[in-house]
Formats: C-alpha cells, sequence, structure tokens
C-alpha cells in the first residue's frame, strides 16, 4: 500500500454542461446544482450552460463546434456581426473562466459531456506532452493530447473537501491514433460499418487480425496495426461528420496513493 499524500483543495471550480447542445446530461446537472445553490446547499462553483443557443436547438452546435474553439488563434479573431456564433461564445467563456494563461482564471474546469459509445464514465483530463493536467482554459495547449480513463473501474469521487479517494491501480488509456470507416476513394461515402464483434467493446483489447469492419458486401476487415491496442469512442455518432470510426488508445496501468485533500480556511496561505 502506498503512503498517502496530501495535496491542497483546488480552490475555484467551474461546472459546465451544454458545450455539446445534444448531450443534456451536464445540462441537467448543471441546472440542479444552481437550484440546490439557491438552497444554499451546494459548494460554491462557478455554473456554466456553455452553448444555450444549441441546447435550445438540441443539436450539437450552430455553426462550429464550440469544443473545438478554445484554441489560441480562434480565441484572438476579432469579433464582428459575421462572426460564427460559438467563436464568439468562446471568447465569452474565456473571459468568463479565464483567460487562459492568466493568474485569475479557474483551477479547474469540469465540461460535462455525453457519448453514444459504450464508454460508461469517462473521466478525460487533458495532457500536455507526458504530464497529466486538468483540461483547464487557462492552461490548455495543442495538440491535444487526451488521456481517458475507464472509470467503470474505479470509484471516482468528486469532493471539495475531506479525504476521498481510496488509491489502487488506474488503467490510464493514452491517445495513438483515430481510425476513419472505409471509404468508397471517389465518392468518400462509407463502404464499410463496425464489425459487430468491435461495437460496444470499448476499453477491450483489440489485437492484430481482430475484426474491426464489416462490409456492405459482407466482407470482414481486420484490425491491421502491428501492436495490440485499445479502442475507444467507438461507433460515437457525433464524429461521423469528423472522420472517425474509432480512437486507438494504450493502455498503462498507473498506481495512485491514497489522497487526501487539504481544504485551505478562508485567508489561509496555499504551503509554497
Ligand atoms: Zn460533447
Amino acid at each position: 500500500m502506498m503512503e498517502p499524500v496530501s495535496l491542497p483543495a483546488v480552490p475555484r471550480v467551474a461546472l459546465c454542461g451544454g458545450t455539446h447542445g445534444n448531450e443534456l446530461s451536464g445540462v441537467y446537472l448543471v441546472r440542479e446544482w444552481q437550484r440546490k445553490e439557491l438552497e444554499e446547499e451546494a459548494e460554491a462553483v462557478v455554473t456554466v450552460i456553455s452553448n444555450p443557443r444549441a441546447i435550445q436547438r438540441c443539436s450539437r452546435y450552430i455553426e462550429q463546434d464550440l469544443n473545438r474553439c478554445f484554441t489560441a488563434a480562434t480565441l484572438s479573431i476579432p469579433i464582428s456581426d459575421g462572426t460564427p456564433y460559438e467563436i464568439a461564445r468562446a471568447q465569452e467563456l474565456n473571459a468568463l473562466l479565464g483567460p487562459r494563461g492568466s493568474d485569475c482564471a479557474i483551477d479547474l474546469i469540469c465540461d460535462l459531456h455525453n457519448t453514444t459509445a459504450n464508454m460508461g464514465l469517462s473521466p478525460t483530463p487533458i495532457a500536455t506532452g507526458s504530464a497529466c493536467t486538468s483540461t483547464s482554459i487557462s492552461r490548455r495547449r495543442y495538440p491535444l493530447c487526451p488521456v481517458f480513463w475507464n472509470g467503470s473501474g474505479y470509484s471516482t469521487q468528486l469532493s471539495l473537501s475531506g479525504i476521498e479517494f481510496e488509491g489502487g491501480v488506474l488503467e490510464v488509456y493514452t491517445f495513438v491514433k483515430n481510425i476513419d470507416y472505409p471509404r468508397d476513394p471517389e465518392t468518400h461515402e462509407l463502404t464499410a460499418v463496425i464489425h459487430p464483434q468491435l461495437q460496444d467493446r470499448d476499453f477491450c483489447r483489440l489485437c492484430p487480425g481482430d475484426p474491426m469492419f464489416l462490409s456492405f458486401s459482407g466482407e470482414t476487415l481486420a484490425y491491421k496495426g502491428e501492436e495490440p491496442l485499445y479502442p475507444v469512442f467507438v461507433n460515437e455518432s457525433a464524429y461521423y461528420e469528423k472522420g472517425t470510426a474509432l480512437t486507438l488508445t494504450r493502455m498503462k496501468k498507473v498506481e495512485i496513493p491514497p489522497l487526501c485533500v487539504k481544504r485551505l480556511r478562508e485567508g489561509e496561505e496555499e504551503e509554497e
């Protein structure tokens, strides 16, 4: 058993829902939190409904994918009447929760999404290089290197106070590459679907030679990689437009010590 590690509490947290307007779990959770806050039962966090227009239409976005609008380049585009809605909205969110890279930026943003893949609860911190950091407008660096946790195998508890994390072995999945559907070289139309033996097998080992796609004429197309990898976002419906049938990841096991979160009292400084 590893020695418990004491960490300072993250003082400024934002809870965001509806970054994609057709993913409603986060929207309802944020509204529930806001209702509880009114009753003074909830911890003080900044709550944000990220893309209200898209939520109203129950569509992923109005003009552009908001979740791809937080690059330094997009955040510095001058706003005019013709600016796409999501670019203007990303700049509003950056002003509210950032600005990116500044000292007054929120420390941790929990941006809640849904997936049509069989991934269960999957915390996806955004990592820079090999060091894993939390997703945050203030700390985002590109290119992104997402890390996926298989939350179903680990009890993930989020608390702003007290000792809550048991520690243990965590399976961590790091991005390797995206795979597109087989397509007709001229029309770019799909010629195959995810193979039934791969469907819903997110986080399961995929070995060279295993079935990957089933062509419309009934032919099985195998995974041709050189090493076993772990697929995630298998058949995610929102990624059809992005040309991604699945994402391949590499799994490694990381031992996490029991974590004790020390909450600072008002006026108390964090020890250096
Ligand atoms: Zn989403």
